[in-house]
């Protein structure tokens, strides 16, 4: 964003642009989370058996008994509910969407912990919670978690 100069008569101010190559590694479990959406269309939980509670996006260890959960996969169902939404009102670069576009919290069929995802097909006026909703996958990968797309009322 440029800074207007009247607002910083006294500052020097250079502009200028950068490029940064660098990589980001989602660590094993994230991995195997993004990887089964990009190469099976299938969303991944993990299960802890001591609290009975299936955590998606999946974790390396229970939040609540700190139990190691990374060898207890569960496939979870395409399905799920909203439990809580928003409707993004402006348009920025680093946002998925143009503007308006709904903002939501889904709790998949099978899983305890709700995710933030993108919902489409769907006038934002008319969201609501408790409304369910599927995934739509990505026709082609993209390499990133947008291999989910988005979601759609069933
Ligand atoms: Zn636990």
């Amino acid at each position: 964003m440029a800074i207007h100069r009247e607002n910083i008569k006294d500052c020097f101010v250079q502009e200028g642009k950068m490029a940064l190559p660098n990589q980001y590694f989602a660590g094993r479990v994230g991995s195997r989370f993004i990887i089964a959406l990009r190469d099976k269309k299938k969303i991944l939980g993990v299960k802890c058996d001591k609290c009975n509670k299936v955590f998606v996006p999946p974790r390396e260890y229970c939040e609540r008994c700190m139990s190691r959960l990374d060898e207890n996969w569960v496939e979870l169902s395409n399905e799920g509910v909203i439990t809580n939404y928003t409707v993004v009102h402006y348009n920025d670069k680093h946002l998925p969407r143009k503007a308006p576009y709904i903002l939501a919290l889904i709790k998949l069929d099978g899983a305890d912990t709700p995710f933030p995802h993108i919902v489409e097909d769907l006038d934002p006026g008319k969201v609501t919670i408790g409304m369910k909703v599927k995934a739509v996958f990505a026709k082609e990968t993209t390499n990133t978690i947008m291999d989910l797309d988005h979601f759609e009322p069933v």
